[in-house]
């Protein structure tokens, strides 16, 4: 392995410094749970892996009443084992709570699973479906970029050179908010999704006012489905679940390899989009 730094970042300005002067030969480390692997691996060029999860603001776990603020070096741990966040937040907790097993989840962040941009990644479609926003630090200053948008393809993403992610924000779920994330592994953990899907609605009685629906392992980056906004307007029955389900379906472009098959994929996709609205829909109504 080609020796290189391990730097200790402990403020935002520090590592942006630290990755502007390497460039593309230098990358963030989080919990390390993919970073390392591909270290190892000898998969980059490395000059510096620059700790981003000593600095304050990566760490910040914050619920206010209209804004939640999750820092992107907080581990999974931290989100399940909060009882308030937990209560307001199922869905990420769906995901938090299946990334690996223990070990995994007290070193690894959904932030890290965001940046390491895995279509097959358990906890990008959740963040999608809370509408969350990630602050993105580096040397022209700060920006802001929607979930949906910031994977660009199988391990790539919109951070530039110098640039690392400083925290997710979302807004707190109000009164009959519901969602929910659940994915197909041959085996029960410990695996890569073949297919997982998120969901959430907003309701207002039983009328559904938004919903949005997530695909992850199905294409090149998680994809946000038009399933949500076909579901919008409408009442929460059965029959127009199942329609969007195979709208989302539909919005699948899966590719057969040694974990399942297109037509497998296109299915599952079908299958859990149902189960995570029906269970998106059931947490609505108990948060009423
Ligand atoms: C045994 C095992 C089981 C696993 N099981 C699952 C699973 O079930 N589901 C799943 O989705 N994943 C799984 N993973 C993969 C991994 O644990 C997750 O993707 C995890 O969420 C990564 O988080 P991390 O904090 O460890 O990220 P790191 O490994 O620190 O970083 C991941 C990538 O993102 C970059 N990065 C990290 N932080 C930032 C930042 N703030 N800004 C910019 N770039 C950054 C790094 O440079 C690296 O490229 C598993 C891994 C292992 C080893």
């Amino acid at each position: 392995m080609h020796p290189f730094k391990y730097v200790r970042a402990t403020s935002v300005d520090e590592a942006i410094a630290a990755l502007a002067k390497h460039g593309e030969r230098a990358r963030p480390l989080a919990g390390g749970t993919d970073a390392l692997i591909m270290a190892r691996a000898g998969r980059w060029e490395l000059d510096a892996l620059v700790d981003i999860k000593h600095i304050p603001e990566t760490n910040i776990l914050e619920l206010g009443s209209s804004e939640f603020r999750l820092g992107a070096a907080v581990p999974c741990y931290r989100v399940y084992e909060d009882e308030q966040i937990s209560a307001v937040f199922p869905g990420l907790v769906d995901s938090a709570s299946i990334i690996g097993g223990i070990q995994i989840q007290s070193r690894a962040g959904l932030g890290g699973n965001l940046c390491n941009a895995s279509p097959s990644g358990d906890g990008i479609c959740s963040l999608i479906v809370h509408n969350t926003t990630c602050v993105i630090a580096g040397p022209g200053g700060t920006r802001e970029v929607a979930v949906e948008d910031f994977c660009t393809g199988p391990g790539r993403s919109v951070i530039g050179d110098g640039e690392f992610l400083v925290e997710m924000k979302m807004p707190t779920p109000q009164k009959g908010f519901g969602a929910a994330y659940q994915r197909f592994t041959p085996r029960n953990e410990m695996d890569i999704a073949v297919a997982g899907v998120a969901s959430s609605v907003q309701l207002d009685g039983d009328t559904i006012v938004s919903a949005r629906v997530a695909l992850s392992a199905v294409g090149p980056t998680p994809i946000l489905s038009s399933a949500g906004d076909q579901l919008a307007g409408k009442e929460a029955t059965a029959e127009n679940i199942s329609a969007a389900a195979q709208t989302a379906s539909g919005d699948a472009s899966p590719i057969t390899d040694m974990r399942g098959t297109a037509e497998q994929r296109t299915h599952l996709v079908g299958v859990l989009a149902r189960r995570t609205l029906e269970r998106a829909v059931e947490r609505a109504r108990e948060n009423n």
